[in-house]
């Protein structure tokens, strides 16, 4: 892993020496009103060198939880007073998707899938590049915060990639109730990140435009475990509750479109055969169940009221440990 070096950051022009604390305002472009719009970078660092942490949320800008567990982490001070190393912390990547209330930037492309990036290409190459160029190069770990998508409820989860030893040891310490593996996206700012030689992860817990205080306290509770193990606080945390590994997941689909009613939600076993909710037609005709195709747990569901045929209505991990 890499660390901080007794070198300043360069971080747009603001130079962050060791044993300071300062807020990056970096620019990324004007909205139509000419506003201009800036991502926040908050850089705390030791007089100790040691790991760099970079945790980012809202890339996603709809993906709220995320976004609150790093302002509370900032509120809190949990990043100051490291004994070694540096946190860097941006609370909201995509501002304009932020402002929207909107997964995407204005133009309806997807940052998480326009990594590494190109400052002259679309505006989510452009928010992307700034944190793979200017920002991720400094870092060893990065933790990138998300949420549910659309209606998706996620139980607290840590995803990382399958074989990756040294992520897993860090997902394991972050202690996230599940533990899921994924192979990387391309063009994903995870996958940028192992391209620069980063152990990346990624955390996921609720639904996108909702407060969950236990996905909240689940994202903060695995960052402050990630700085001790690291010898970056000195403060001994709560060890994690059990956690289960996930090795393989599958999304049960919707065998047809009508109102859904879910019976069982995320956290949950699921055993194959079981009904986990129900597919009805408005006018009360007919009812089409929704069952278990194996043995599992949900790690997500489906909170939409109406579901077209196809929908992802509940993902269940299995091979788990
Ligand atoms: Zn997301």
């Amino acid at each position: 892993m890499s660390s901080s070096s007794e070198k300043p950051f360069l971080i747009h022009n603001t130079e962050i020496a060791p044993g300071q604390h300062d807020v990056v305002r970096i620019p990324v472009g004007r909205l139509p009103s000419g506003n201009l719009m800036t991502i926040r970078a908050h850089v705390f660092r030791s007089t100790q060198p040691g790991p760099v942490l970079l945790a980012v949320a809202g890339i996603h800008g709809d993906e709220v939880n995320g976004v609150e567990i790093l302002r509370r982490a900032i509120t809190q001070g949990l990043f100051e007073n490291l004994a070694c190393g540096s946190v860097i912390a941006i609370p909201i990547l995509n501002v304009y998707g932020f402002i929207n209330f909107s997964r995407e930037v204005p133009d309806g492309k997807d940052v998480n899938r326009s990594f590494p990036g190109n400052m002259n290409g679309s505006l989510a190459s452009r928010v992307a590049r700034i944190l793979s160029k200017k920002i991720l190069p400094y870092a060893g770990l990065a933790v990138d915060f998300h949420t549910g998508g659309n209606g998706t409820f996620n139980y607290p989860q840590i995803r990382f990639s399958q074989g990756d030893e040294a992520a897993e040891k860090m997902a394991r310490i972050f202690g996230a109730p599940f533990l899921v593996t994924k192979p990387l996206i391309p063009k994903s700012f995870r996958k940028a990140a192992a391209d620069q030689g980063k152990i990346a992860l990624v955390f996921e817990g609720g639904e996108n435009l909702r407060y969950d205080a236990f996905t909240i306290e689940k994202g903060l509770a695995g960052l402050h475990r990630l700085l001790f193990a690291q010898g970056m606080l000195t403060k001994e945390p709560a060890p994690p509750d059990k956690c289960m590994l996930f090795r393989k997941s599958t999304w049960v689909r919707a065998p047809r479109a009508g109102m859904f009613l879910w019976r069982k939600c995320s956290g949950n076993k699921a055993n194959k055969g079981e009904v986990l909710g129900v597919i009805n037609d408005p006018y009360g005709e007919w009812e089409v169940p929704v069952a278990a195709p194996r043995d599992g747990y949900l790690i997500g569901h489906n909170n939409a009221p109406v579901v077209s045929q196809g929908d992802a209505l509940f993902h269940i991990g299995w091979e788990w440990e």
